[in-house]
């Protein structure tokens, strides 16, 4: 058996390049022109036929020398409205984005993963799609490349994805059973009423009023009409309105996100916020809507492909720490994928020793590079046992 491990940790210089250019000029959103352009060039230096599929969207197919199905590895590589403060010699050049969320890691790693498996493609059984996404961060860019057609020609039978854990060192590596990651549902509730002067609340509908009611009537919905042990994370992270001290305003925003593993927690949880807002912005005489702005749903890991994962791992050649009851209590738009394939997404630890505490957005976050020939050996090491299994 070929060991992934060791050729990876070969590649370990080229990886750490790859990865310090796209985290020198971080990009945000779907429009991602330099960091495209820069893994196309890396893809096309080492002989992996890759397109864009959307602007910022790139997909690449490795041909395996023997029959089998398809398997898909998901990247991505926008970065965050986030100044760094990381102290790194090759920290961001473009002010008030970063790479905060690692996914410079990703891209990095998962070139290292094609790089590996386009070597040995006579060995594999089927083929590999890969594909290096824009917009992760605003929910966005899987749906797009989906959309692009992504999943079809050839269509998918299974789907990997990995994501840097910043705050457990290498060696740990997670993926368990089951939902992984949470819902998630950004959402904006707009309050229409009419202002007025500040000493003459008679005159006015205030939106102001309307808003408090509708912010505790929410914590009230999810006390009393949720069981207890269920989790939902339901936070309101801004209202915006008014400019003084003395004029009641005609309008208020309030935008907030909810976060759950449970689809029809998240179904019914929605409803209630739209009657919510509806129902006591009339009673109050005013008007409300509710907009859910961006979603992602949950990442379930397939059970029985993360069975298969535990025997593929033995003779991966490196021993992980794994709690097999893990979740994620974050959101990634690779559920779109995960909800129509079979899937697994790994969460692998690159905290770097010595480091305190580190965490993802946060602008002094910083990575093991270690972890990057580890992730890139691992995914091609769990693809190409897959493919072979399958076919
Ligand atoms: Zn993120
Ligand atoms: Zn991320």
């Amino acid at each position: 058996m070929l060991s992934f491990l060791n050729e990876a940790k070969a590649m370990q210089e080229k990886l750490s390049w790859i990865r310090r250019e796209i985290h020198k000029k971080p990009e945000v959103g779907m429009d991602l022109p330099i960091t495209t352009a820069f893994v196309m060039e890396q893809l096309e230096k080492h002989g992996i036929k890759a397109e864009r599929i959307i602007e910022s969207g790139i997909s690449a197919l490795i041909e395996g020398g023997k029959p089998g199905k398809t398997l898909l590895i998901r990247g991505d590589m926008d970065a965050l409205p986030l100044v760094e403060e990381s102290g790194e010699e090759f920290a961001s050049e473009f002010e008030g984005k970063s790479h905060g969320c690692g996914h410079d890691m990703h891209a990095a790693s998962l070139i290292g993963t094609a790089i590996l498996l386009n070597k040995y493609k006579d060995q594999i059984h089927g083929r590999v799609k890969f594909m290096w996404q824009p917009g992760e961060e605003i929910f966005a860019g899987a749906k797009a490349m989906i959309e692009a057609g992504i999943m079809e020609n050839p269509s998918l039978d299974a789907a990997l994805d990995l994501h840097v854990d910043a705050s457990s060192p290498i060696g740990v590596l997670n993926y368990s059973k089951g939902p992984f990651t949470t819902s998630a549902d950004n959402y904006l509730i707009k309050i229409k009423g009419s202002g007025s002067h500040g000493s003459t609340p008679e005159n006015s509908i205030d939106p102001l009023n309307v808003a408090v009611q509708i912010y505790n009537a929410i914590g009230a919905m999810r006390v009393r009409e949720i069981k207890s042990s269920e989790f939902l994370a339901m936070s309101i992270c801004s209202i915006s309105s008014g400019s003084s001290f003395n004029i009641i305003p005609d309008s208020v925003e309030m935008r907030g996100t909810m976060r759950t593993y449970n689809p029809e927690i998240r179904d019914y949880v929605v409803r209630r916020i739209e009657e919510i807002t509806t129902q006591i912005a009339s009673l109050y005489r005013a008007e409300a809507s509710l907009e859910i702005v961006s979603s992602a749903p949950t990442i379930v890991n397939n059970p029985e492909m993360v069975d298969k994962v535990n025997a593929y791992l033995e003779d991966f050649g490196m021993d992980f720490e794994t709690d097999p009851n893990y979740r994620l209590s974050a959101s990634d738009d690779f559920g779109y994928i995960a909800r129509t394939v079979p899937s697994v997404m790994f969460f692998i630890g690159c905290k770097p020793e010595g480091v305190g505490r580190n965490f993802l957005h946060n602008p002094k976050v910083v990575f093991d590079e270690a972890a990057l020939p580890i992730s890139s050996a691992l995914l091609a090491h769990v693809a190409m046992k897959w493919l072979e299994e399958h076919a």
